[in-house]
């Protein structure tokens, strides 16, 4: 029997595409048993749910789950009584209880040519983005009323206590909270639990505050600076997103989703590129380097995440580069470089 069980849940659009060579480079990192299930519009096809109860329960059941992406559009719908691709990915993550996602962001010297920034504000950059993932605007009550919509953000204290207590885990020296306690009651409420959290149980870390639109500006202007952010779900998704661009490409960002006691969730931050679907041109490199995380991450594999790691950033000081960096690499192509350099 393989040691480890993987769920693999390939999605929509390029998921596929880069799931099949990400299979291959884990073979070659150790024993594992890989289980797919369809996941997201393909499930909505043959199922009519994003989540079908029985994959929810074989994740359940996995030692860590690695998703693609989801959606495209196909599935594309403003009618709130119709399955999204999307509504499986909020689904599975209450579901495994993961309320910590988790994105590194560290440009790498051999592309900051494919940086919009300049070299000399990037360089040197190495932070983390601590995103709430199951509270907040989010999960909040939402609806219509006649010709008005509404959307609520709630946080509870315990619910901002153990976001908060990941981040100060994975500082070093720095975190950084992101709020809009100038306006918002629920960001007043993180606001203290923040204090109280860094007061009693991390007093050695340094705590600053900042308040989201200044923390949109810095993240561009001096993203050196940060070291650990943590923030409510919608802020983090914003800002994650904007923080992937100082590597010059979303197609290089993996992600962790962690929780409790069950599986972490492993998928890069990117969509399911429908633009680029079927073509064989995908950058394959977010979908590694999330897999690097779940070796680290969920299974405590260290030395063949960091193996997975420095092959790809060999791979790419040797020049490898797809379409969205600027380069021709074909996802084979891009596959072979980083198997060559392991
Ligand atoms: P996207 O990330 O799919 O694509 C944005 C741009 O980046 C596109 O031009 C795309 O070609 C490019 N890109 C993304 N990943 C790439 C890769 N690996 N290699 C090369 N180029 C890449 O975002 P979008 O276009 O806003 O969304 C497309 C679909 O994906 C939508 O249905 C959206 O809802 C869904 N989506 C899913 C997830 C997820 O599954 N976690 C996340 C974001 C968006």
């Amino acid at each position: 029997m393989a040691k480890h069980t993987i769920a693999l849940l390939p999605g929509d659009g390029i998921g596929p595409e880069i799931t099949a060579p990400t299979v291959a480079l884990l073979h070659q990192m150790g024993d594992f048993a890989f289980e797919e299930h369809p996941f997201g519009g393909v499930s909505i096809d043959a199922h009519g749910a994003a989540l079908t109860p029985a994959v929810e329960a074989a994740c359940r059941r996995a030692d860590a789950v690695l998703l693609a992406a989801v959606g495209g559009p196909k599935w594309d719908t403003t009618d709130p009584s119709r399955p999204r691709p999307e509504q499986g990915l909020l689904e599975l993550r209450k579901a495994l209880g993961l309320y910590a996602n988790l994105r590194p962001v560290r440009p790498l010297r051999a592309l900051y040519d494919a940086s919009p920034l300049k070299r000399e504000i990037i360089d040197g950059t190495d932070l983390l983005v601590v995103r709430e993932l199951t509270g907040g605007l989010y999960f909040g009550k939402r609806g219509r009323d006649g010709d008005t919509a509404y959307d609520t953000m709630v946080y509870s204290v315990p619910e901002i206590e153990r976001i908060v207590r990941t981040a100060f885990r994975a500082a070093k020296s720095r975190v950084t909270s992101v709020d809009k306690a100038n306006v918002l009651e629920s960001s007043r409420l993180w606001r203290e639990v923040v204090v109280r959290v860094h007061r009693e149980e991390f007093p050695h870390i340094e705590l600053e505050h900042v308040l989201v639109d200044n923390a949109a500006m810095q993240l561009v202007s001096n993203p050196r600076h940060f070291e650990v952010i943590v923030t409510e779900n919608m802020f983090g998704d914003i800002l994650s997103d904007e923080a992937a661009m100082l590597t010059g490409s979303i197609g290089l960002l993996p992600s962790a989703s962690m929780g409790g006691d069950g599986p972490g969730l492993f998928e890069p931050v990117h969509g399911s590129a429908p633009d680029i679907a079927g073509q064989g041109i995908a950058n394959p490199l977010a979908m590694f380097l999330s897999a690097a995380l779940l070796l680290r991450h969920g299974l405590a594999m260290e030395t063949e995440a960091a193996a997975v790691e420095s092959a790809v950033d060999r791979a790419l000081a040797d020049g490898l580069r797809t379409g969205d960096l600027g380069g021709s690499a074909t996802t084979d192509e891009a596959t072979r470089a980083v198997l060559n350099n392991l």
